[in-house]
């Protein structure tokens, strides 16, 4: 297989050398004119013109810092001067709407197109251990599999523009976790109690486990919100924290929005009901 790959930065130099490594030819594009050198040591080729750099190959990766210079790249340097049918494979993180566009633009054009972005850290593209989110026709992403093998693991998420709106998903609620993560043992130690004493009792509950595969199942998920534990005394507890807080000389900015909305769901009429009603608060909201 022939492959392009532009970006050639903490992810795409490792993802760029497992290809290679994997036994295809490999051209390889970036402004950093180190980079570049350093994955031609290695066996790649490379073109200083970005038009030419792709014009023998079967696909083209792009790994880049953001969707306008994914969209410059390839709308003013590589489309028009590839193989008819050409697969391009965008395995940057970029807003879903601009991936949607480019799609569409390679597709008028006759090209194939894969949004591939990936889940894990540099230090996994360094292992080959990546996890690849694919979204586009599931032909393609077979056709890309012995590219992707060479970098990690891949998940078909089930159609175009999937593997892109999972990720910012998926990364939404990582980075939003981890700052209610961080207020929680901020308040922990305020509390006197350290990581080792909370992690027993965090492990045993939906604190630790998360929602998705405890409370969520059998309840809302089920549309059954008859309370194993109710919305009414979520929000007391949420109130006793908050205060506590107050007091103790800590803060908790994340709670303190997630009380209103359990206000909001007891305004609604789910006071009574289990605390998953939350996500039929959510739901409700979003289709307003
Ligand atoms: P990076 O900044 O290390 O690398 C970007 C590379 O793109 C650099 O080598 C840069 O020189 C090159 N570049 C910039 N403009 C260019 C252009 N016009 N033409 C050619 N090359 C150009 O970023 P990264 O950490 O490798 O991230 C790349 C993408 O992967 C981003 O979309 C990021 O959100 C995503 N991502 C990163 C991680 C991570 O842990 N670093 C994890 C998952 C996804």
């Amino acid at each position: 297989m022939k492959v392009t790959f532009i970006g050639l930065g903490q992810m795409g130099k490792p993802m760029a050398s497992n290809i290679l490594k994997g036994g295809h030819a490999v051209s390889v594009f970036d402004i950093n004119q180190d980079a570049v050198n350093e994955l031609v040591g290695l066996g790649a080729t490379t073109n200083p013109d970005l038009t030419q750099v792709a014009k023998d190959s079967d696909i083209v990766v792009t790994m880049l810092p953001n969707g306008a210079l994914v969209k410059q790249t390839l709308e003013n340097g590589i489309f028009n001067h590839v193989k008819p049918n050409t697969l391009f494979i965008d395995m940057s993180t970029i807003h879903p709407l601009e991936s949607d566009n480019l799609r569409k633009v390679a597709n008028d054009l006759g090209y194939r197109f894969i949004d591939a972005p990936v889940g894990r850290t540099s230090d996994h593209a360094i292992a080959g251990n990546l996890l690849i989110l694919a979204g586009g026709e599931t032909a393609d992403i077979e056709y890309a599999m012995p590219i992707f093998d060479c970098m990690g693991e891949t998940l078909n998420i089930g159609g175009a523009g999937k593997g892109i709106r999972i990720k910012i998903i998926n990364n939404y609620m990582s980075i939003a976790l981890n700052a209610l993560s961080a207020e929680t043992m901020a308040m922990a130690e305020q509390l006197g109690l350290t990581f080792d004493e909370v992690m027993p009792v965090f492990d045993g509950t939906p604190a630790g486990k998360g929602h998705f595969h405890t409370t969520w199942t059998n309840k809302v998920l089920k549309d059954d919100l008859s309370p194993t534990f109710m919305v009414d005394l979520a929000h007391k507890d949420l109130g006793i924290a908050i205060e506590l807080a107050n007091q103790i000389g800590t803060t908790l900015p994340m709670g303190a929005m997630a009380r209103e909305m359990y206000n909001l769901a007891k305004i609604n009429g789910h006071g009574r009901h289990d605390w998953t009603a939350i996500l039929t608060q959510y739901r409700d909201m979003a289709k307003k």
